[in-house]
């Protein structure tokens, strides 16, 4: 923990009221004068702190919102599914990250949690820009399975959305999920999902999951179909608070797949789905195929209802609702 971590804490635990200077010196074994330093670059980053002379610091308040390092790392001693966090004002994409931490130190990437306010090029499947500028949340999760082989990849990316919707939930937000990896709301995109696999012929070696959830984003731009937390409940939500639960629910969905558990991850998966029974037309690299999403395999698949007969789609492009 910095030394900044441990001052910050200190206040924390003694919210509203002053502390001494020479109790923080005494506990982090620093100057007066390096004490207020670390002060200074708590103020910086947000935090309401009144200095009293001969008296000490008092945390006044945080703001409702507030994501930066010293937040994003109290979530590594609260939440067990999380053992580090790397945290960036601006990146290309966490999941470039992601793939860095991967190549430079694979020993300490499980459970990594990456988060960066901005994203200079975020990515949607195949690609596609991912617009990465609001007060949204912008990060990914290294996890490295022992025992998954590669035909659950897809269960993955079920249980990511899965975690979404659980999360916004507990806020009373409704979330349904669109095959194959988008969380909507009144058929606008809340939450988009990605899964990059490293796997061999018999086992999942890698899993990076990527999240883009709109939160506090007031001004979502015309050009896309997109809904926010705050466009929904009409006020700010603290985004440390939702990352939590996400990565809460996240792990614990990850370890049902883990321990074979697959059918219940389909059958949440059914609870919260809006594409079965929907009029659909999937774009794919070589063809376009219009019918009806009539179920999922136990893979995941989705299967298709044409007028050639049942059309198993194992990946695709695009998938819009008719
Ligand atoms: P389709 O919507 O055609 O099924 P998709 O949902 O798989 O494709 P993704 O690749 O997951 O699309 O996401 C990229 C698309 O999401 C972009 O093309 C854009 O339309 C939309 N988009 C981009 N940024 C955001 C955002 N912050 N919130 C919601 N939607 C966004």
């Amino acid at each position: 923990m910095s030394t900044t971590q441990t001052v910050l804490e200190i206040l924390y635990d003694n919210k509203d009221k002053f502390v001494s200077s020479d109790f923080l010196c005494s506990k982090t074994k620093i100057s007066r004068i390096a004490i207020w330093q670390h002060v200074k670059k708590l103020k910086n980053a947000g935090y309401l702190i009144e200095a009293k002379r001969g008296v000490g610091y008092k945390l006044i308040q945080k703001p409702p919102d507030l994501l930066n390092n010293f937040e994003v790392n109290k979530l590594v001693q609260k939440n067990k599914a999380i053992n580090q966090v790397y945290f960036f004002e601006s990146t290309t994409s966490t999941m470039d990250e992601a793939k860095k931490i991967l190549e430079n130190n694979k020993n300490l990437a499980h459970k990594a949690l990456i988060v960066s306010l901005n994203q200079t090029q975020g990515r949607g499947r195949k690609s596609r820009h991912w617009l990465s500028f609001g007060n949204n949340i912008y990060a990914s999760y290294i996890y490295l399975p022992q025992k998954l082989n590669p035909q659950d990849g897809l269960l993955v990316m079920f249980a990511s959305c899965i975690a979404v919707v659980l999360a916004l939930n507990d806020i009373n937000i409704k979330v349904k999920i669109k095959w194959p990896n988008d969380c909507l709301v009144n058929d606008k995109k809340i939450c988009g999902v990605l899964v990059d696999i490293k796997s061999d012929m018999s086992l999942i070696e890698e899993i990076v999951i990527g999240f883009g959830v709109n939160v506090n984003w007031e001004q979502i731009p015309d050009e896309i179909n997109a809904t926010s937390v705050y466009e929904l409940k009409k006020k700010t939500t603290d985004r440390l608070w939702l990352l939590d639960k996400i990565m809460y629910y996240l792990s614990a969905l990850i370890k049902l797949i883990e321990k074979g558990y697959k059918k219940n991850i389909l059958n949440l998966w059914r609870l919260y789905q809006i594409t079965l029974d929907r009029q659909v037309e999937i774009v794919s690299i070589d063809k376009k195929i219009y019918g009806t999403a009539k179920q999922i395999d136990e893979l995941g698949f989705l299967l298709v209802e044409t007028k050639n007969g049942i059309e198993k789609i194992l990946t695709c492009d695009s998938l819009r609702f008719l």
